[in-house]
């Protein structure tokens, strides 16, 4: 059985593998066709399983010879822990995303997870413990239930279920009239964007990975479905590192480490009382999308 198992698991990974470059990922993950990814090094561990400690310790980092994306990055999350990325466009928090998964190699410094460097751990087995929601989950050209099934691909039509109960997502897709065996557009036609990512978080959880990237929605989504995907999420995550590129201040609020970057570096971090006392950037920013709010800007 190992010879079938074998293919199986290397199947498997190209699966992960195009859902990170192609599920929605381009904006995250775009760079994989451009990045010329380094071949790993001959000691490059699989690992099995992480808890998902994750530590930037000095890390500088640019994409070309020119000035540095990203300078002298320091944070520390330790396993289960949300850390929201904020910062304007441009602040490096694709950046600091695309190193973790190791798209990129870092110019300085380390990135330690669960205390190893990421270097000696294989992009196979690092990105196999990695699950990736983003705004903009595109689908594949094929049913509901094969797409849920990019997230495993053993999984069974129960384990199925099991996921899109708790994402939200049964509901609506027992509703259409070809239920789990509607085939979607690549582009999810059919389906509205709510939906989609629902279905997209379904399809982590049956990947169940130990680490999360979240690119948070800025499009307009009705404020039932809004609460859905805020539950979905929050089961989700839930003793997973999660690394959210937040923009709404409600998700930031609720994370246990904001790193706030401007200009490749990180101005302040810290959880949002601490750096609301902190009375700098976050303090402004906060203020400032208050004040947007209510409409005064
Ligand atoms: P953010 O996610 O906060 O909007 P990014 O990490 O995407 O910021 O970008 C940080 C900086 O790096 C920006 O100046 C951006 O133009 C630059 N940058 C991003 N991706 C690339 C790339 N593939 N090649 C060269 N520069 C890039």
């Amino acid at each position: 059985s190992r010879q079938f198992t074998r293919p199986l698991n290397d199947l498997a990974n190209q699966y992960n593998m195009i859902l990170s470059a192609v599920a929605g990922a381009e904006r995250v993950f775009q760079i994989i066709d451009e990045a010329e990814e380094k071949q790993d090094e001959e000691e490059a561990d699989d690992i099995a399983s992480m808890t998902g400690e994750i530590e930037f310790r000095s890390v500088d980092f640019s994409y070309g010879d020119e000035q540095d994306t990203l300078t002298n990055i320091n944070f520390h999350a330790n396993p289960g822990e949300t850390v929201a990325l904020v910062g304007p466009t441009g602040a490096g928090k694709t950046t600091i995303i695309s190193l973790l998964s190791r798209f990129y190699e870092t110019k300085g410094g380390q990135i330690l997870i669960d205390g190893k460097d990421l270097k000696t751990i294989s992009r196979d087995s690092l990105r196999r413990q990695m699950g990736v929601v983003l705004q903009d989950s595109t689908m594949f050209h094929t049913t509901i239930r094969e797409n849920l099934r990019y997230g495993r691909l053993d999984a069974t039509d129960s384990e199925v279920e099991q996921a899109t109960k708790a994402a939200h997502a049964h509901e609506f897709i027992v509703k259409l009239p070809q239920g789990y065996d509607t085939v979607l557009d690549s582009d999810g036609k059919g389906v509205s964007h709510g939906q989609l990512q629902l279905l997209s978080i379904a399809r982590a959880m049956l990947a169940d990975p130990a680490l999360l990237i979240l690119d948070e929605a800025t499009s307009s989504i009705d404020t039932v479905t809004e609460m859905k995907i805020n539950d979905a999420l929050t089961k989700l995550m839930k003793g997973r590192t999660s690394f959210v590129i937040a923009h709404r201040l409600n998700t930031v609020r609720s994370a246990d480490l904001i790193v706030v970057l401007q200009h490749g570096e990180i101005v302040e971090q810290g959880s949002h009382r601490e750096l609301l006392g902190q009375e700098g950037f976050y303090a402004e920013l906060v203020e400032a999308q208050q004040m947007e709010r209510r409409g005064l800007m």
